[in-house]
């Protein structure tokens, strides 16, 4: 079990250091190595994804990564800026499936926008494809308007387009994501208007035939946003395109209105992965010892999980994180009064204390 440590820039070398912490105590025989990425790479080597940096990542059964970016780099031509790291990661490791639950701890309800009964205890997971459709589709660009009412005038276009292939290897993804929980599978697209997802919908349907075990059913992107905000708590496990699921993954997140808490996967056809929280490198809290690890710790369990099927040991994580909270140790993006207020290494201690005690 090789993984490789980018913890890159910001606050990303303190909380991964305690994420490190945490799987170093769990007494499995991993390997970790670690390597400079984003701006930390850009300094030491001259480039955000050194060449070393990307071998030890493709060498690697799994990649934990913290952060990249920095103000200070954003004068920099943009294939040198901290960010094209992480792009370039995706690409070369053929990062295809993007896994990001959202999960609202009963005693953070407070932290969200939304009311408490409508969102304490939601655990959702949203699978969104991360390498096709819109984004990346061609032909693209600016050109004269070859007909209709605009006809000689500018306009700009984008492709849509999904292979068979890319559809049914994100869906065995979510598929067996729902295996793994409860079995129950929503597949968000816009059949009624978009060709694309029409023949999206028809490919998911039939994926599904070798997954009787999952319930599978199929909701328009305009009406999941709408119940995301209104009964998150019904859904299980949502699959998506690239561009939906940007734009619902997000939604979902701020549902738990604490971007310290929630961890992200992205994996690959073999479920090699990389692993990283959902928030960036937050430049303006650096070096402070006061930013959230939780993020990044639960990354690290869900690593475990979907790249080195080791259900036990990230469970172990989760609930040790559940623990603390429940004993009222937080960070100061979670705080409220009344409660114990730690930094990111005293949030580290905690989480290390609690999985002692339950060893
Ligand atoms: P950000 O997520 O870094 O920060 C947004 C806000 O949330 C800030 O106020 C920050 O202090 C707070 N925050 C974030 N993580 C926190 C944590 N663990 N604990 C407590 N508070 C936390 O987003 P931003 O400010 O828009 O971007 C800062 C830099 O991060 C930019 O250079 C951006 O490009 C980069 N970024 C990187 C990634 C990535 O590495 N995958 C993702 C998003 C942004």
């Amino acid at each position: 079990m090789k993984i490789a440590i980018l913890p890159g820039d910001g606050i990303g070398p303190e909380i991964v250091a305690q994420a490190v912490k945490v799987l170093q105590a769990l007494e499995l025989p991993l390997e970790l190595e670690q390597a400079a990425v984003g701006g930390a790479g850009y300094e030491a080597h001259g480039h955000p994804l050194p060449q070393a940096t990307l071998a030890l990542a493709k060498q690697a059964d799994a990649v934990l990564f913290g952060a990249v970016g920095d103000w200070k780099y954003d004068n920099l031509e943009r294939p040198l800026r901290p960010e094209q790291a992480i792009l370039g990661l995706r690409r070369e490791l053929n990062l295809f499936a993007n896994l990001r639950p959202a999960i609202l701890y009963p005693e953070l309800a407070n932290a969200s926008t939304l009311k408490p009964e409508v969102v304490s205890g939601l655990d959702i997971l949203i699978v969104r494809e991360l390498t096709g459709d819109i984004y990346f589709g061609k032909p693209r660009g600016v050109r004269t308007c070859p007909d209709g009412q605009f006809a000689g005038q500018r306009e700009g276009f984008d492709t849509m387009r999904y292979a068979e292939g890319e559809i049914r290897r994100i869906a065995h993804v979510a598929f067996q994501a729902a295996q793994k929980r409860q079995g129950r599978l929503t597949s968000v697209d816009k059949a009624n208007v978009l060709e694309t997802f029409q023949f999206w919908k028809e490919i998911v349907t039939d994926t599904g035939l070798q997954y009787p075990d999952v319930k599978l059913d199929h909701m328009y992107v305009d009406n999941a946003a709408m119940q995301l905000v209104r009964a998150p708590k019904n859904f299980d496990v949502i699959v998506t395109g690239n561009m939906f699921g940007d734009i619902l993954s997000d939604a979902a997140a701020m549902l738990t209105g604490s971007i310290g808490m929630l961890p992200s996967a992205s994996l690959d056809e073999n479920n090699k992965g990389l692993y990283e929280p959902s928030h960036g490198s937050a430049p303006d809290i650096a070096g402070r010892d006061v930013a959230n690890p939780l993020a990044t710790i639960l990354s690290a369990a869900m690593m475990l999980r979907y790249t080195f099927n080791q259900e036990e040991a990230a469970q172990r994580i989760e609930r040790a994180v559940k623990q603390v909270l429940a004993q009222g140790v937080r960070t100061a993006d979670i705080y409220e009064p009344g409660m114990q207020k730690v930094g990111t290494r005293g949030m580290g201690e905690a989480v290390l204390a609690a999985l002692r005690s339950a060893a």
